[in-house]
């Protein structure tokens, strides 16, 4: 199993990381991707990535959450850490909390997609509340770019539809898929293919049932194949074989 967006440098983790790690590779976790949200995490999804070379893999970018009136400057600084990055993130849109820098954040993620198009990265992306924009602005791009995931997807089937147009693109699915009152597994049962999926855990945040509440972990991620086996009928270890498989095809991620 691949846990495809893991945010292993966060604070959370700092007192017991390689228990952490440990717990993944016991629970069958054979990779995982560790998104950067800003300058400074540069260095420290680098730092955790170093620390477990061919297991954690990179993903370095601006997060429309940190997006400011300075958003070029930052830019500036994050791009020459690209060239130690296996996918562009993560990058996109959130206009749930706030609104105050929309017109930056539009700017900053073109420019972090222009990038994506420019060095052939996969983007690793997340958007709240701003699909339409966010799909007005890939759909420019759309015949050049290399691929990637649009991360913790919760829509329905409409946005599930509009999202696989990009054929590239793939589903992040994470703890979500568990919650009691989720309807999510209704709609990747009628709208999208296993083949259009990769597991992910979006830790610390997240947890899936029955660690929810909990601090989330990368060893989690195994609730979510089980749940995503139970929705597709068929095994887990077809769920695993399958989400590896679509990992491999869209990110530069290797088991
Ligand atoms: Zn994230």
């Amino acid at each position: 199993m691949i846990d495809t967006h893991c945010h292993l440098d966060g604070e959370e983790f700092h007192e017991d990381l390689d228990a952490v790690v440990t717990r993944a590779r016991e629970a069958g976790v054979t990779a995982i991707g560790v998104p950067g949200i800003d300058l400074k995490s540069c260095d420290t999804v680098l730092e955790v990535c170093r620390r477990y070379p061919g297991y954690c893999f990179p993903m370095l970018g601006l997060h429309p959450e940190e997006v400011r009136a300075d958003w070029r400057e930052v830019l500036a600084r994050i791009k020459p850490f690209l060239n130690k990055g296996v996918c562009v993130g993560e990058v996109g849109l959130d206009f749930y909390w706030s609104r105050e820098f929309e017109r930056e954040q539009i700017e900053a993620f073109e420019e972090q997609v222009r990038w994506s198009v420019e060095l052939g990265l996969p983007l690793m992306i997340h958007c709240r509340k701003a699909q339409n924009e966010m799909v007005t602005l890939l759909k420019r791009f759309k015949n050049q770019l290399p691929g990637g995931v649009f991360h913790c997807f919760t829509g329905n089937e409409l946005e599930a539809r509009e999202l696989l147009q990009f054929d590239q693109f793939v589903l992040g699915i994470g703890g979500v898929l568990t919650f009691k009152k989720s309807k999510l597994p209704e709609t990747l049962q009628a709208v999208v293919p296993l083949e259009r999926i990769v597991l992910e855990t979006d830790s610390p945040y997240m947890a899936p049932v029955p660690m929810r509440g909990q601090r989330n972990e990368p060893a989690f991620v195994a609730h979510v194949a089980q749940r995503l086996a139970e929705t597709y009928g068929v095994s887990i270890s077809e769920v695993i074989r399958q989400t590896d498989e679509n990992c491999k095809k869209v990110l530069n991620i290797t088991a």
